[in-house]
């Protein structure tokens, strides 16, 4: 069997006209002899508005109520592009998580997919049916119903095409694919042809909001192609594979930023072994995600300040927490909320030398202050005060040729 996963994001089925334009597109794989599962999510800003509803009725919303009120998005969604399907003549039905079932480890609202169970669905595929699956959710081993992460459709979308070894795998979006950088905010951005599944990965962790990170890890860990693409425009989109599959030369693949970042710092803290661990615990323990972290050797051999950073929206919290934290000392905190990240994504880094010089001299040249730096394999990020994003990326992406 020829199968094709398609998958719809929030922005492609946000109205009744878009579902219709959407069920074109699936009929147009049908006519190319494909056997198709659609993974949808739900229309854009249902999900949203979902999530509003259970803070207004509490803040502290059961976790197993939560994803059974938010993946109820996906059930509307996908019935509607089922009903369009049999409207237009085609057999076509909603599959919900529990139905197939889709089954899922970990805790609610950031569940993972486990297996999903084969045997009904090949047998409506076989029949000539369409299965529509509501993206984003499952089920657990108490038969409780889970959501896998906001954005989750991606990732169930890749999983259907591992375990149904689909031929393809299609990303439907608002965008007509992944771009050297935010095309909103940088005009001369381009779109990139084909990126490795790690430079995907980079990007969608370093602020470039196409994809899921999970599911790019899901394609990678069982080597499924993606396409992505627009459903508004048929162009040929972007092909995220294995990074034997790519011919280029560029060293740098793109340039990603957040806006949002906040910074501490943690003056005169103890040099001794166990310090970091006392501060980084609570912070953990309240879910929140630090990412550049950075120490400086002490002076003196007693103490030393300790710099990092997080989520804006973290910072009122992350305060509080090292202020009541009576395992540590420190003589000073001080915050900056006003700073962002601009990262530099490349595989090509890994065998070119001179790029960390490249990177910080282009910023230089146009007077942008370096706060702290990061890197991995292939990618340099640095934190810059927000006034000086949009310069920092223009020029890193202009130095690293990425406007041809
Ligand atoms: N509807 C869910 C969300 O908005 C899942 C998805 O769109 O993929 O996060
Ligand atoms: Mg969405």
């Amino acid at each position: 069997m020829k199968i094709v996963v398609l998958k719809f994001g929030g922005t492609s089925v946000g109205s009744t006209n878009r579902i219709k334009r959407v069920s074109k597109i699936i009929i147009s794989y049908i006519k190319k002899k494909y056997k198709v599962i659609v993974a949808t999510s739900a229309m854009s800003g249902v999900t949203n508005e979902l999530v509003r509803k259970s803070k207004e009725i509490s803040n502290d919303f059961l976790a197993e109520e939560y994803d059974v009120l938010v993946s109820s998005g996906e059930q509307m969604s996908c019935s509607l592009i089922a009903g369009r399907l049999n409207h237009l003549g085609y057999k076509s039905r909603s599959w919900l998580g529990w139905q197939i079932p889709i089954l899922t480890t970990g805790n609610h609202s950031a569940s993972r997919i486990k297996s999903i169970y084969k045997k009904n669905i090949i047998k409506y595929l076989k029949s000539g049916g369409i299965p529509i699956v509501a993206g984003f959710q499952g089920i657990n081993s108490h038969s409780r119903i889970t959501t896998i992460g906001r954005g989750g459709t991606d990732a169930s979308a890749i999983m259907l095409a591992r375990f149904f070894k689909a031929q393809k795998c299609i990303i439907y979006t608002d965008v007509d694919g992944v771009y050297t950088t935010d095309p909103n905010s940088i005009k001369k951005a381009k779109k990139i042809k084909v990126i490795s599944y790690d430079e995907m990965l980079e990007m969608a962790s370093l602020g470039s909001k196409v994809m899921q990170p999970h599911s790019i890890q899901d394609a990678r860990l069982n080597r499924i192609d993606i396409n992505v693409k627009s459903s508004f425009k048929n162009l040929p989109g972007t092909i995220i594979t294995k990074r034997k599959n790519i011919l280029s030369d560029k060293i740098i693949r793109g340039v990603s930023f957040t806006k949002n970042d906040a910074k501490v710092t943690l003056i005169g803290v103890k040099d001794k072994p166990g310090v970091a661990a006392s501060i980084f615990e609570p912070i953990y323990k309240n879910s929140i995600n630090v990412d550049m972290v950075v120490q400086n050797i002490s002076s003196n051999g007693k103490e030393t300040d300790l710099t990092f950073t997080i989520k804006n929206e973290d910072l009122f919290k992350t305060q509080k927490l090292l202020k009541k934290n009576k395992k540590i000392n420190f003589r000073k905190l001080i915050v900056d909320s006003k700073v962002s990240k601009v990262s530099i994504v490349g595989v090509g880094m890994i065998t070119t030398p001179g790029v960390t010089y490249r990177m910080f001299n282009a910023l230089a040249k146009k007077n942008i202050n370096i706060i702290v730096i990061s890197t991995s394999e292939i990618k340099i990020s640095v934190l810059v005060n927000r006034k000086d994003l949009n310069n920092a990326v223009k020029v890193l992406h202009k130095e690293f040729n990425l406007e041809k």
